[in-house]
């Protein structure tokens, strides 16, 4: 049973059912609840590596029609109303890489990644689901309670169904009640600020270049997205900002906002103005102690989470995915218990390094951009410097941004699972 049908719980779900094991998956809310442009405003930076993951469960053909590539990364430092952007950069393009380094790549020129709205991949993810057999799907019910019981747990949902499952996936987010319930103790870390997510238009288009700009209250990107249906140019903005002067942002009216975007971001992209519906998010680091036990594994963000100034807390959960899924696919076949501590360890054992290094890269650089001491700036801009004339360096840096380095699952590498 796979309990919370987020991003993570769809992804793992498609890979177990689409590999013949009975898998059910609980999801409190009710479906066009979570398909609603309302419920989740955020465009996810989807890695190359996490894209073939979606192609290997099958999932990839229903979102591609909503992704847009990113074929360029500019990561700038800079402040705003009293100092220019610096001149120093790093810029990294999809074509400085060989692609007989990346693996599924056949020979052929990767992108970075893409930009897909998430509502975009639970859509597809939802088609995906529906031509699974072996799938019990139950939106719309919350899990209550669990009775962990070594062989057989015993799982109750809101609605009084109980059912038993040899093996709980906790997929259920950061606050997760299948964590609590299995009395694992999580860390955590609070920002001290949030991030505003909105969909923008601006008069240029954007060729694909994904910008990160890091401002002294904390990391500012625009993200390249698919022009709309009336063609106009399209980009995610992730704005990390003191969480005590977002309400005042959000009252703004879209002019003033677009206003206060521009003096944030500059003029490359032209004219911005914001559009839809605005977000917020708190931000927080959260590290859960184990990631198992008999008849239990954490995924996604009920395991793991991270600051969005990398983009990466989805992708790490997809590598969850991935390497879960792989694990109860060899176990299966090889006739073994699929909640035996033997089993689970091995995927914990391969996650939990990966993750724990990210959660530590993403916390470290949010630390050392998100202020504007002096020695510190000139630093930082020396080190991007340097960094650009380093190839080798950069190229690897590159692998890590499309989650193609470290011990791969099958599913990464573009194999069968
Ligand atoms: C501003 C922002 C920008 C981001 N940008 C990126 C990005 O560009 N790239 C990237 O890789 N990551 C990004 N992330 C991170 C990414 O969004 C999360 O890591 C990802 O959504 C986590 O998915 P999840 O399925 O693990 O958890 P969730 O999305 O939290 O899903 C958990 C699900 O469990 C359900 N649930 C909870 N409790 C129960 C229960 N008791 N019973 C049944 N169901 C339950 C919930 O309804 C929910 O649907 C960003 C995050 C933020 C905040």
């Amino acid at each position: 049973m796979i309990v919370g049908g987020g991003l993570v719980g769809m992804a793992m779900a498609a890979a177990l059912g689409g590999a013949g094991i009975p898998v059910t998956l609980v999801e409190s809310e009710k479906l066009p609840d979570l398909t609603r442009a309302a419920f989740d405003g955020r465009s996810s930076a989807i890695a190359y590596g996490s894209q073939q993951v979606l192609a290997g469960i099958g999932a990839w053909d229903h979102i591609a029609p909503f992704a847009e590539p990113i074929r360029d990364i500019r990561v700038s430092d800079g402040g705003w109303q009293y100092k220019a952007a610096s001149p120093f950069f790093v810029h990294y393009h999809f074509a400085d890489l060989d692609p007989q380094s990346v693996p599924g790549a056949h020979g052929g020129q990767p992108p970075f990644g893409w930009i897909i709205e998430n509502r975009a991949v639970r859509v597809g993810l939802l088609e995906r689901l529906k031509e699974i057999p072996s799938l019990l799907h139950i939106p719309g019910t919350r899990v209550s309670g669990i009775e962990f019981a070594g062989g057989s747990n015993l799982v109750t949902l809101d609605d009084g169904r109980r059912i038993r499952a040899r093996l709980v996936i906790g997929a259920d987010g950061r606050a997760s009640a299948v964590r609590r319930m299995a009395g694992i103790g999580v860390k955590e870390l609070g920002y001290k600020h949030s991030a505003i997510v909105c969909t923008v238009t601006h008069e240029l288009p954007h060729e694909g270049v994904a910008h990160e700009h890091f401002l002294p209250i904390g990391p500012f990107a625009m993200l390249p997205m698919r022009d709309d249906a009336e063609g106009r140019h399209r980009s995610s903005i992730v704005w990390t900002e003191d969480a005590r002067i977002i309400p005042m942002l959000l009252k703004l009216s879209d002019a003033d906002l677009g206003a206060e975007i521009e003096r944030r971001f500059g003029k490359t992209l032209g004219a911005i103005m914001p559009t839809g519906p605005r977000f917020t998010y708190p931000l927080k680091m959260i590290l859960a102690d184990t990631y198992i036990k008999e008849g239990l594994a954490l995924t996604g963000d009920a395991a793991h989470g991270m600051h969005p100034i990398a983009g990466q807390g989805f992708n790490m959960g997809v590598r969850d995915v991935a390497a879960l899924s792989e694990v109860l696919v060899d176990a299966w076949r090889g006739g073994l218990d699929l909640g035996s501590l033997q089993v689970l360890e091995r995927y914990a054992r391969w996650r939990r390094f990966d993750n724990l290094m990210m959660l530590v890269v993403t916390d470290g650089l949010t630390r050392l951009f998100s202020n504007d001491l002096p020695p510190l700036r000139l630093a930082r801009d020396l080190g991007f410097f340097l960094f650009n004339k380093a190839k080798p360096l950069k190229r690897l840096a590159m692998r890590h941004a499309m989650g193609v380095v470290g011990d791969l699952p099958r599913l990464v590498r573009g194999e069968k699972l």
